[in-house]
C-alpha cells in the first residue's frame, strides 16, 4: 500500500526539499562538560586525569582517542600510563612505552589538553603499581628490579604515586595496606602522592597517608576501554577527577603544584581535600541571596540559598546560631537556589549584627568521615 498523499507529491520537488535540509544542516559538532568546580585562593582549579591505558599496553583504543575524550569530558591536563611489563596487545602491536605519548600529543596539543609523559610501573604487591609521569624516556623502566623501575623514573625528575593500593586483585579484602617497602620509598624521596581514589574505589587508609605524610591525593580513572564505557555522562556519571591548583594552565604549573600536594579528589559527589582549598570552593559557589535579615524574636523567613557548584552540598548544622534557629540539615542542589527557613530566637540585638550559621558539608571530606566546616554568613537586627 502507498500513501497516496505522499505519492501525488511531486517528486522533483521532495527531492530539492531533502537535498536543501542536508546541505543546511550543520555538521554535529562535539560539545564539551565543563566541570563547575571554579579558581580558588589564586590559583588555577585544572581537572585532571593522571591514569589511563590505551592498546598500547591492556587498554582498548588507540592513544588519539584519549585526548578527545578528556575535552569532552571538561579536563584541562591527563597523562597516558601504559603498563611498562604487561603488554597482552603485544602480538598486534609491539612494546614501544614511548609511542602513546607520541601519538596522542599532536591530538592533545590541537585542543589544548596538557599530554604529560607516563607510565605504570607494574608490580606485585608490595610495593604494587606506581606510576612515574612527567617522564622523558619511559622506556628507561623497564627495569629487572622494581626499585630501579623507580629510581629511573626519579632520575627523569618524575612525580611518583602510588596506584589503587587497595585494588583487589593484590589486596582481595580492598583494604589498602602500608608495607615497608613503601616506607622505604617515602623516606628515599621517591613517593610524592597516593591514589585515594582509582576508579569507583575510595580508599580511607590512602586518604589517611597523604595527610599523615604530606603527600598529594589523587583520583584517576584507570580507565581501559573508551570512558563512556566506565562511566556514562548520560546517567550523570563523571570519572574521578584530581584537582590541581596551579599557579599556570601548563605542564610546569601542574608539576609544580603536585609537588607542593596542593590538590584534592573530585569523586562522584564528593570532593576530598584539604580544609583551606574545600572551605574556598564552597565560598566561591555559595551565596546567601537577600542576606540582610530584619526579624522580630520569634519571627520566620526564607532565607535563598544558590549553589553554582556542579558538586551539590549536604550540610549538617555544626552549632546552633545564638539569633537563629536554621534546620539541622539542608541540600543544595547544584546550579541551584533553595529556601531555607530560620526563625528569630529572643536574643535581642541592638544593631545590625554578622550572623553566622555554622554547618559542617558532608560531602566535602577532609578526612574520612570528617565534614568540612563551613559557614553561611548573614547581617541582621533581630527585635524585641
Ligand atoms: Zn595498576
Ligand atoms: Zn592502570
Amino acid at each position: 500500500m502507498i500513501d497516496q498523499k505522499f505519492y501525488r507529491f511531486p517528486q522533483a520537488l521532495l527531492l530539492a526539499i531533502f537535498a536543501s535540509v542536508l546541505s543546511s544542516a550543520p555538521a554535529k559538532a562535539m560539545d564539551r562538560s565543563e566541570i563547575a568546580i571554579p579558581d580558588v585562593l589564586g590559583y588555577h582549579t585544572l581537572k585532571c586525569d593522571f591514569h589511563m591505558h590505551t592498546v598500547f599496553s591492556d587498554g582498548l583504543v588507540w592513544p588519539t582517542v584519549r585526548p578527545i575524550e578528556a575535552w569532552r569530558d571538561g579536563l584541562d591536563a591527563i597523562s597516558i600510563t601504559d603498563h611498562i611489563e604487561y603488554q597482552p596487545h603485544r602480538g598486534d602491536i609491539p612494546t614501544k612505552h614511548d609511542r602513546p605519548y607520541e601519538i596522542a600529543k599532536p591530538t592533545a596539543d590541537n585542543n589544548h589538553v596538557i599530554l604529560i609523559r607516563g607510565s605504570e610501573i607494574t608490580r606485585a604487591m608490595p610495593p604494587g603499581h606506581i606510576n612515574g609521569i612527567f617522564l622523558t624516556d619511559c622506556s628507561a623502566l623497564a627495569t629487572d628490579k622494581w626499585e630501579d623501575a623507580v629510581q629511573a623514573a626519579a632520575d627523569q625528575g618524575a612525580f611518583i604515586f602510588w596506584n589503587h593500593p587497595g585494588w583487589t586483585g593484590q589486596q582481595p579484602d580492598g583494604v589498602a595496606r602500608w608495607y615497608e617497602e613503601h616506607s622505604m620509598l617515602l623516606e628515599k624521596g621517591l613517593l610524592h602522592g597516593i591514589e585515594v581514589v582509582n576508579h569507583t574505589s575510595y580508599y580511607p587508609e590512602a586518604h589517611r597517608w597523604c595527610l599523615e605524610h604530606g603527600l598529594a591525593m589523587l583520583s584517576n580513572s584507570d580507565v581501559h576501554p573508551p570512558i563512556d564505557h566506565s562511566f556514562e555522562p548520560m546517567s550523570g556519571e563523571h570519572r574521578p577527577v584530581t584537582l590541581v591548583f596551579s599557579k599556570s594552565r601548563d605542564a610546569e604549573g601542574i608539576h609544580e603544584a603536585l609537588s607542593a600536594a596542593r590538590t584534592a579528589v573530585y569523586h562522584q559527589d564528593k570532593i576530598i581535600g584539604k580544609e583551606d582549598f574545600l572551605q574556598a570552593i564552597f565560598d566561591a559557589t555559595v551565596t546567601v541571596k537577600f542576606s540582610e535579615i530584619d526579624l522580630r524574636a520569634g519571627q520566620t523567613t526564607n532565607l535563598q540559598v544558590h549553589n553554582a557548584c556542579e558538586v551539590p552540598y549536604r550540610l549538617k548544622l555544626r552549632e546552633a546560631s545564638e539569633f537563629l534557629e536554621s534546620p539541622g540539615s539542608i541540600t543544595l542542589p547544584a546550579g541551584k537556589s533553595v529556601l531555607v527557613r530560620v526563625k528569630a530566637k529572643n536574643n535581642a540585638t541592638a544593631e545590625p549584627t554578622e550572623i553566622a550559621l555554622d554547618y559542617e558539608v558532608e560531602n566535602l571530606l577532609v578526612a574520612p568521615d570528617e565534614g568540612c566546616p563551613v559557614t553561611l554568613k548573614l547581617k541582621g537586627i533581630i527585635r524585641e
